[in-house]
C-alpha cells in the first residue's frame, strides 16, 4: 500500500469538490494514492509548505480560497504568474525538492472552447476578479482582438484590461451585451446565494456560445436564457473538471480518463 497523496488546501475546505474528482480518477486508473482535503488557515500556510516540502509522500496540492495569492510567497513562480493571473492554484515539488507554483485555471477554462478560432474576435466577459484574470490570460493567449468587460466597477475592469495589454472597453453591468461569438460570466452573479445575472442576450448572434463559470447551480439563469435562445452553452463543471485534469497529470503522472466525464458529472451533481 502506497502512502502517496495529493490534497487541496483552503479555509474553509469541506465544500471542495476536488477530492471527489481526483478520487474518481484514481479509482478508475487503479492508482494506489490518495487525494484529500486539508484545512489550512492563513497563519499556518508557511508551516504547511515547509512540512510538505519535506514529506516524500506528498505529490503536490491544489489551492483554493483564500490562499491563491498568498501561496505565491512560498513557491518559485517560474511562469511569472504573479504579474499575469496574479494567483496559483497548484503547487508541485520538482526533482531538486523545490516547490513550484502553477495555475491550471486558465487552461481548464480554455479546453472546452479550444475548437473555436478566437483570433481577432471580440469576446464579452463579466467580472474582474480572480476568475476573470484566468479567463483573460487564456483569451490573450488565444489572440482575441478585443474584450468587452462588463463589471460593477468599470474602472477596475479598465485597469485589468490594461494589465493584460488587451484592447476593448470596460462597461457597467447594465450596458447592452455586444454582438460577440463568446460571452463568459466570470463573476459570482447567478451563484446560489448571490443576485442573478440579468442580461438581455438578444444582441448575440445565433452561433454564439455562452460560458458560465458558476457551477452551483449548474443551470444558471444565464445558461437557461442562452438555451432558450438555442445558443450553445458551457457550464462551470467543464472548467472545474478541466483544471483538475491538468493538475491530476502533474501529481500522478497519468492523464485522467476523460471518457468517463459523464459519470463524473453525474456524481458531482448528485
Ligand atoms: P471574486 O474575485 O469574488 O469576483 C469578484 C468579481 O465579481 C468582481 O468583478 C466584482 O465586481 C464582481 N461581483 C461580486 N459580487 C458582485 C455583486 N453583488 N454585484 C455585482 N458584481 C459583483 O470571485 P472569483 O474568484 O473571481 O470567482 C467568480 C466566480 O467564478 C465564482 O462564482 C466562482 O465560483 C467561479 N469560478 C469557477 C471556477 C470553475 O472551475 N468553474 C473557477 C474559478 C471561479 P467589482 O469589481 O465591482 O467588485
Amino acid at each position: 500500500m502506497s502512502n502517496a497523496y495529493a490534497e487541496v488546501i483552503g479555509d474553509p475546505i469541506a465544500h471542495s469538490k476536488s477530492p471527489m474528482i481526483h478520487g474518481f480518477w484514481l479509482e478508475k486508473l487503479g492508482i494506489d494514492a490518495a487525494y484529500r482535503a486539508h484545512h489550512v488557515t492563513p497563519d499556518t500556510l508557511a508551516d504547511y509548505f515547509a512540512q510538505r516540502q519535506a514529506d516524500p509522500n506528498w505529490r503536490g496540492c491544489n489551492i483554493t480560497l483564500p490562499h491563491k495569492e498568498a501561496a505565491l510567497d512560498h513557491v518559485e513562480d517560474r511562469g511569472g504568474l504573479r504579474q499575469s493571473i496574479g494567483a496559483i492554484n497548484t503547487v508541485l515539488r520538482d526533482e531538486d525538492g523545490i516547490l513550484i507554483g502553477t495555475n491550471t485555471d486558465a487552461a481548464g477554462f480554455y479546453t472546452p472552447i479550444s475548437g473555436l478560432d478566437l483570433a481577432g474576435e471580440t469576446v464579452a466577459l463579466i467580472g474582474a476578479g480572480g476568475a476573470a484574470r484566468a479567463v483573460l490570460f487564456a483569451l490573450k493567449r488565444a489572440d482575441v482582438g478585443a474584450v468587452v468587460l462588463l463589471n460593477r466597477t468599470p474602472l477596475k475592469a479598465a485597469a485589468l484590461l490594461a494589465s493584460f495589454d488587451l484592447k476593448g472597453e470596460a462597461l457597467p453591468l447594465d450596458a447592452p451585451v455586444p454582438a460577440v461569438p463568446l460571452l463568459v460570466n466570470a463573476s459570482p452573479l447567478g451563484m446560489a446565494g448571490q443576485e442573478p445575472l440579468a442580461l438581455d442576450l438578444d444582441p448575440l448572434p445565433n452561433d454564439a456560445i455562452v460560458y458560465d463559470l458558476v457551477y452551483v447551480p449548474l443551470e444558471t439563469e444565464l445558461l437557461a436564457a442562452a438555451r432558450a435562445r438555442d445558443l450553445d452553452t458551457v457550464d462551470g463543471l467543464d472548467m472545474l473538471i478541466g483544471q483538475a485534469a491538468i493538475a491530476f497529470e502533474l501529481f500522478f503522472g497519468k492523464a485522467p480518463p476523460r471518457d468517463h466525464d459523464d459519470e463524473l458529472r453525474e456524481a458531482l451533481i448528485s
